[in-house]
């Protein structure tokens, strides 16, 4: 068997690795460095930046901890330099994975020519099955000045110069959020410009107004309902124009970051010749990934069910299953995800709204981390975390859920993205609550806020 894998993210490089591993010749395709977005301009250089962020808020504690000498430089270049190091070292182990004597990797961008073949810079290559991996694309908004030499995206925005003194940020979701955090902590004037009612409008929204009320307390100003209309440039300064609440507003910044989504990355492939069926998304796909075209799988971000890195890697092993017959119980619907904030913020399962949006009654569970010892000594103790579970149905209601069983869990504090892993444990196992109190937590530690809410 042959497989054409075309993109080699996070998605598409594991799958390839993974078909490898059990004995399939893969051609894969990439036309830009391997690791995709993810590792070359997404997570990992991001997380390197929020190691600098980490330091420099460690650094403006450190009185608090008895540190008398508190002089300090930053030298940006530095910051930028390691983080260029940590990502050309983490492609480094990329690039040696792929030496794989049953992958064989192209350089270039692949359209279809029909649905068994693809052509990268003339050269044909046909499989009997193929794995589309080509991700997404930063989305811009139609307004006037979006275009601006200065309007940057959040791969831009990784090799700027200078720390800029004010930034306005569009956009408050993950990007937006993870980006004002960190560049609040280099010591920009930072604001949010949001759209919508609340932050990350995906994520259960008692976190969302906690989260902002957080990023608040470190002086990042957050303006929700806040429709952006334009963006005008003068003297090297942005004016970004937007309306909120029938008033026409302004915030004057010296850099711009464009962070209102992703879009699949559809360009120049041809799809529609192969007939590819796409949605507003992306490729349409069934729950094995497969799209109408039975031997092509589209997996990622290209497909736009859930964009995230994990996300990508998890669907590509069951796109593989399915095509080499192997039986799976992957249950995509239970996906984590975390925004690295600080503090962080994390999610897996069911939020409380969309439980109550889909009639099933629920229970949550609430406990902070003020009351967590591990968060007290930290001198960090913003945050809190909720369970959501499922009730004992009241007279007339139904549910498809026993009651106790836990159904999501949605935190933000120290931390909070290696915290949610536990309870993603607990989802997929499909444990109940009574289950989770059985489980003896360690003391002093951070994942003690489980067990708090777990017995509130
Ligand atoms: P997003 O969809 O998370 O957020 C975009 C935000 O822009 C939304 O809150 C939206 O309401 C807002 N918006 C849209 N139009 C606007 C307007 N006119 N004015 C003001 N605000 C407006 O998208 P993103 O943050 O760009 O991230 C893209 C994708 O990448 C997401 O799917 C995200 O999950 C993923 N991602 C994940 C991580 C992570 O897991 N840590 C990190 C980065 C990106």
């Amino acid at each position: 068997m042959k497989i054409i894998i075309i993109g080699a993210g996070p998605g598409g490089y594991e799958t390839a690795l993974l078909a490898a591993k059990r004995g399939v010749e893969v051609t894969l395709v990439e036309a830009g460095p391997v690791g995709g977005t993810c590792l070359n301009e997404g997570c990992i250089p991001t997380k390197a930046f929020c190691k600098n962020a980490e330091v420099l808020d460690g650094l403006r504690e450190a009185a608090a901890f008895g540190v008398t000498d508190l002089s300090y430089g930053f030298d940006f270049k530095t910051v930028v330099d390691r983080k260029n190091a940590v990502v050309e070292q983490l492609r480094g182990g990329v690039e040696g994975l792929l030496g794989h004597k049953l992958i064989s990797l192209v350089h270039g961008k692949a359209s279809f020519k029909d649905e068994h073949t693809v052509v990268v810079d003339s050269v044909e290559y046909t499989a009997d099955y193929i794995i589309i991996a080509t991700g997404s694309v930063s989305a811009s908004l139609p307004i006037p000045g979006a275009e601006l030499p200065g309007i940057l995206t959040s791969k831009e925005i990784l090799d700027i110069e200078q720390i800029p003194q004010r930034l306005c940020v569009i956009g408050g979701g993950v990007i937006g959020l993870e980006f004002a955090s960190i560049f609040r902590s280099f010591g920009s004037e930072v604001t949010v410009l949001e759209y919508c009612k609340d932050i990350l409008p995906r994520f259960d929204t008692d976190l969302a107004k906690r989260l902002k009320q957080s990023l608040g307390k470190r002086g990042i100003d957050i303006q929700t309902q806040a429709q952006v209309t334009s963006i005008s440039e003068s003297e090297g300064s942005y004016t970004v124009s937007f309306t909120r609440k029938g008033k026409e507003e302004t915030v004057v910044a010296d850099k711009v970051l464009m962070a209102v989504g992703r879009r699949a990355n559809l360009d120049s492939m041809n799809y529609e010749e192969i007939g590819l069926e796409c949605t507003r998304r992306g490729i349409a796909v069934n729950e094995k990934m497969q799209t109408n075209l039975p031997h092509i799988y589209a997996i990622g971000d290209i497909n736009g069910l859930m964009m995230l890195a994990h996300a990508a890697t998890f669907q590509g092993i069951v796109a593989l299953d399915h095509i080499m017959g192997v039986e799976n119980n992957i249950d995509l619907s239970v996906m984590p995800a975390a925004v690295f904030t600080s503090p962080e913020a994390a999610s897996v399962g069911m939020t409380e709204d969309e439980c109550k949006e889909k009639g099933i009654p629920v229970k949550c569970l609430k406990s902070f981390f003020r009351a967590n010892g591990k968060a007290v000594t930290m001198g960090e103790t913003d945050g809190f975390c909720k369970i959501v579970t499922a009730a004992e149905p009241k007279d007339g209601q139904d549910s498809p859920y026993a009651a106790g069983r836990i159904l999501g869990c949605h935190l933000f504090g120290p931390h909070a993205s290696d915290i949610v892993q536990e309870a993603c444990a607990m989802i997929t196992n499909k444990t109940t609550i009574e289950n989770f109190r059985r489980i003896i937590h360690t003391h002093p530690t951070l994942t003690e806020v489980l067990q708090s809410a777990l017995f509130e």
